[in-house]
């Protein structure tokens, strides 16, 4: 029986967080047919509801660490620590996998690729806001405050490219909430947006471009004909895809696990605490980076957000570390003066065990592609994880074939160990890429180009 057209789209987008979201704006725009299923009753209810909106590339980095690690180890019984990994079982093989990752070199070559899609990004965010969508961009730059004089030294050795090493009277005189510091790292092309406002606009925008968009439809399964993913079931009936794309943040992982594909992602909980003050608020984002806070101002808000634990994803918010977070933020700017405390939240960050995104097509499971796993940073990497995907699927631009973060990585499925790129342009993954796209027997949409470009493209 021939499927009915409001059942079938180029494009199925799972998930309308932030990264499906402008997914299905980067692609609608390049004139596919888009279709997003949510499971959610509105726009940003996982991950995206809310965050510290930083917009920062050079803090981009693999969760993986050395310092997370150490991090992890340190602050293993600290009931109030910015770090925190809860025992359980069930967490070892992916824990394994964490801390073989976090080697040095790979580290480094990762973190520079990252910081390069972020840095693409930020621009996207640019553009989407010059082209007027309201997602709440604001490009104030962004602050890192010391207050311990080694620390401070030490990242005096390693400032970002276009950042500013400030000592503790520079620091104050530009940001005069902050209190006692040692010194401090100016970022000024730093921006933020508010993540609720950004999933809307980018939909908003997506809808004009002609895509369809439902909340309250939760994928239950990936439909497949042979390896190929043809399409979606859901408890309002199936719909099929020219290419199934899986952006739905820690949901992903069962519904890939039901089409045959481990994606083994768990939720690195972050704590959100909005705060309605009547002064004392810093003018631009502030990071204590000994405390792991961030605070961003918001025109009707201070927000502080903080800690990552392990291990939790069910469990009840820990007050001891809201208090921490709170205590930080009164700490690190001492005239805050807060009238009420507005909301409090945890966010579940998706993360893999490596601590990389995994984006790109599955060579297993032709028809679909993940997006999925930007832990800490999906926010800034939604637009440049958009972008590739919508060029990769819809103009044949061969950019989603990075073996660092292809989906199939955790199934075994043996991919050569080929060098990072250090741009899009110096892909050297041709022949992977190739037969990536022969297993892929040829299901992408050519569609025609963009309907809305955005100022900064
Ligand atoms: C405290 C905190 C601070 C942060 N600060 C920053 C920051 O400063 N900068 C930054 O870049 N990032 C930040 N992040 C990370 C960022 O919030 C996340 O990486 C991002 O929101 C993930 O977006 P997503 O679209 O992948 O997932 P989500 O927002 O979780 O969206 C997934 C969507 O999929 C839907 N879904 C799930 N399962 C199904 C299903 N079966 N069928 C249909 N739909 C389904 C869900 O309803 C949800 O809407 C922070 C996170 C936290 C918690």
């Amino acid at each position: 029986m021939p499927t009915s057209p409001d059942r079938a789209a180029d494009v199925v987008v799972v998930g309308g967080g932030a990264v499906g979201a402008s997914i299905a704006y980067e692609s609608a725009r390049r004139g596919a047919s888009v279709m997003v299923l949510d499971g959610g009753p509105h726009p940003a209810t996982g991950c995206s509801y809310a965050n510290a909106g930083l917009l920062s590339p050079s803090h981009v980095e693999p969760l993986a660490t050395p310092a997370n690690v150490a991090a992890g180890l340190r602050f293993l019984f600290s009931p109030r620590s910015p770090f925190h990994v809860r025992p359980d079982p069930r967490l070892v093989p992916w824990l394994a996998r964490f801390v073989r990752s976090a080697a040095p070199e790979r580290v480094r070559r990762l973190t520079a690729r990252m910081q390069q899609l972020a840095t693409r990004s930020l621009a996207l965010h640019a553009g989407y806001a010059a082209a007027g969508l309201e997602t709440g961009y604001q490009q104030l730059g962004s602050l890192d405050v010391y207050s311990s004089p080694e620390r401070w030294e030490r990242a005096a050795t390693h400032v970002p490219a276009g950042a500013q090493l400030l000592d503790a009277a520079e620091a104050r005189r530009l940001e005069p909430a902050v209190g006692e510091v040692a010194g401090a790292v100016h970022h000024p092309e730093d921006a933020q947006v508010d993540s609720r406002r950004f999933v809307r606009a980018l939909l908003e925008a997506a809808q004009r471009d002609g895509a369809r968009v439902r909340w309250g439809v939760a994928v239950t399964r990936l439909l497949r004909h042979g390896d190929r993913v043809t399409g979606v079931e859901t408890p309002d009936g199936t719909f099929t895809a020219g290419h199934v794309v899986l952006a739905a943040g820690l949901g992903s992982a069962g519904l890939a696990r039901g089409a045959g594909l481990r994606l083994p992602l768990r939720g690195a909980k972050g704590y959100v605490l909005d705060l309605d003050v009547a002064e004392g608020a810093p003018r631009i984002p502030v990071t204590f980076k000994e405390r792991r806070v961030v605070a961003t101002p918001y025109p009707d808000r201070l927000r502080l957000c903080g800690t990552l634990e392990l291990g939790s994803d069910s469990a009840p918010m820990h007050a001891g570390r809201v208090q921490a977070i709170r205590d930080a933020g009164l700490h690190g700017l001492p005239g805050l003066r807060p009238r009420r405390t507005v909301e409090t939240w945890a966010g579940l960050r998706p993360s893999t065990p490596d601590g990389v995104p995994a984006l790109g097509r599955s060579a297993r499971r032709p028809g679909l592609v993940v997006a999925t796993g930007h832990g800490m940073w999906g926010i800034v990497l939604a637009p440049i994880t958009a972008e590739m995907v919508a060029r990769d699927i819809l103009e044949g631009a061969p950019v989603l074939d990075e073996p660092a973060f292809t989906p199939d990585r955790f199934s075994g499925l043996r991919l050569p160990d080929l060098p990072i790129p250090s741009s899009e342009d110096d892909l050297p993954a041709v022949g992977l890429r190739q037969r990536l796209r022969q297993a892929d027997d040829g299901g992408s949409a050519t569609a025609a180009p963009p309907r809305s470009t955005p100022g900064a493209r």
